[in-house]
């Protein structure tokens, strides 16, 4: 993932990365077997707007 995001209401680059606590993992629709894969969620440091979110495995989601 390229670190050239910018926040869509500030325009600040200053992007951090956070994770949800615990075990929030997003798990494929039709697999119930699935581990399912980590969130990542992308973050505006300056005024905290979620600039966007990503699935650490997005392999797991293929149909
Ligand atoms: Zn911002």
């Amino acid at each position: 993932m390229q670190n050239d995001m910018k926040c869509s209401k500030c325009g600040s680059d200053n992007i951090g990365e956070g994770k949800f606590g615990g075990y929030a993992r997003l798990m494929p629709a039709n697999k119930m077997w699935s581990t399912g894969s980590e969130v990542r969620v992308k973050v505006c440091s300056e005024c905290g707007i979620v600039v966007g979110m990503y699935v650490k495995d997005p392999e797991k989601f293929k149909n």
